[in-house]
């Protein structure tokens, strides 16, 4: 018998805890559809995706890669971003660019994006600031891998 009413008495405080929750997120909710700031700002859902959530500046988010002023890559096909990438997911084809100031350029560049881990390290061995990770596109569907190799066009947008 006393075994059940503290069985009892635990659910109640379970539902005390659930309503309790459910008031405050409410009010906060509510507070946020009339547009009054407060201080809880991480109370209420983001509505995703219509509604999406401020990310870091130093977020890593789908690689692009940059383009010089005549639209041409910045990319001098060194391979170091290949070279140190741990996933092995870049592969570059190196041509030759008849500006002799840059020699190379990438006439195949592909990122696996299904096998890459966001490290950066791409990034960071860089030495043109060729290949970025700030698109803020972090959220990635497909039915086959496919979808998930990004090569030159898609890289330079
Ligand atoms: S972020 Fe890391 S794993 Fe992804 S492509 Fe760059 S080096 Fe490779
Ligand atoms: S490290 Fe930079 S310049 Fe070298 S191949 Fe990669 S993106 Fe191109």
């Amino acid at each position: 018998m006393i075994k059940a009413i503290g069985y009892f008495i635990e659910i109640i405080k379970g539902a005390l805890i659930t309503i309790r929750h459910f008031v405050v997120n409410m009010h906060f909710h509510v507070m946020k559809l009339l547009h009054i700031r407060t201080k809880r700002k991480g109370a209420v859902t983001i509505q995703y995706p219509e509604e999406r959530k401020e990310i870091a500046t130093r977020h890593r988010s789908l690689h692009r890669l940059m383009k010089r002023d005549n639209g041409q890559p910045r990319c001098v096909a060194c391979m170091l971003c290949a070279t140190v990438c741990p996933s092995e997911c870049i592969y570059i084809e190196a041509a030759e660019d008849p500006d002799p100031e840059i020699q190379k350029y990438p006439s195949t560049f592909i990122i696996d994006i299904s096998r890459c881990c966001f490290c950066g390290f791409c990034v960071e061995a860089c030495p043109e600031d060729a290949i970025r990770m700030d698109t803020e596109q972090l959220d990635f569907s497909g039915y086959d891998r496919t979808k998930f190799v990004y090569d030159l066009e898609k890289l330079l947008g």
